[in-house]
């Protein structure tokens, strides 16, 4: 039996810190090939050479060749065309962009890896059918992406959706100033919602070490005001910095993704606390969590 082939082949990487993982999509999103490598850590010219890898071996495998889109943290700053604020650091300063052109032989689109994941939930996922979706990452960072009608909204300095590093509103200065965050700034929301935040936050007050799901799974049976503390403290702050979204964008939905976002009740509990916080009478936006799950990043870079 023969597969259909419909028009364009499109191949996805989601250049991540610890995998590359790459999926060949046809453009009614059938996945024809997937695979994923270790991202070989701290090495640049191995990293552009391991996704042209990925690109070749789909190609050959398939005998068809592709439209390529590649996820990757950080962005490329407009003024120098180099990578920036990646936390796989050896990303930045370089010209990823044109290297992995380079590399592949042609020319390919590369974004943010939470433009990616808010573009695969706008088109695939939980925020399908919305028009204007933001869609935020919680997990060891905290960042975002803007979707309007299908399509990255990238931004003037390609920062669009940026919202992890700001201060945290419904803090006080000493708060926020007893927390510096990587990127020069003190009280950033990364350094209260991010998973490593929570963690260190929970230790701070009781002084034992737990993992978040540990903590989100103690929060609700009274016996570990620590944990409740935290969680309380999470739903608040996300709560408040998605208000100011709504306010300043007013998206018809926020899906929330990364690993924070598992926190149960999580969605429910922000969707509830939201309506008092923005500047309107009601405020009914969904804030859903994803759908793909970690799938998301290799089928946004697809969809890029
Ligand atoms: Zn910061």
């Amino acid at each position: 039996m023969t597969d259909p082939i419909n028009g364009e082949l499109r191949l996805g990487v989601d250049l991540g810190g610890s995998k590359i993982e790459a999926v060949a999509l046809e453009e009614c999103g059938t996945v024809r090939w997937r695979e994923r490598v270790i991202t070989p850590r701290g090495d640049y010219d191995a990293t552009v050479d391991a996704v042209g890898g990925l690109v070749d071996r789909a190609e050959r495998e398939l005998g068809r060749r592709g439209r390529v889109g590649v996820g990757a943290p950080g962005s490329i700053s407009p003024a120098t065309g180099l990578h920036r604020n990646a936390n796989s650091t050896c990303l930045n300063g370089r010209p990823l962009h044109a290297d992995l052109e380079r590399r592949l032989a042609r020319r390919i689109r590369l974004s943010n890896d939470a433009n990616c994941f808010a573009l695969s939930e706008a088109t695939l996922g939980a925020a399908r059918g919305a028009r204007v979706v933001f869609g935020v990452i919680l997990g060891t960072g905290v960042g975002g992406g803007v979707v309007v009608d299908g399509r990255v909204l990238d931004g003037h300095n390609g920062i669009a959706g940026e919202w992890g590093h700001n201060p945290m509103p419904g803090t006080d200065r000493a708060e926020r100033d007893a927390r510096r965050c990587y990127c020069g700034q003190r009280g950033c929301r990364e350094m209260f919602l991010a998973g490593p935040a929570l963690e260190a936050e929970y230790r701070a007050r009781c002084g034992e070490e737990r993992s978040l799901a540990a903590i989100a799974e103690r929060a609700p049976s009274g016996g570990d005001a620590a944990a409740a503390t935290v969680i309380a403290g999470l739903v608040e702050g996300l709560a408040r910095s998605l208000a100011e979204v709504v306010n300043l964008l007013d998206p018809d939905c926020i899906v929330l993704g990364g690993g924070v976002s598992n926190v149960p009740a999580l969605p429910r509990e922000v969707s509830a606390r939201l309506a008092g916080l923005v500047f309107a009478d009601v405020c009914t936006t969904p804030v859903v969590p994803a759908a793909l799950g970690d799938a998301s990043g290799v089928f946004g870079a697809a969809m890029l």
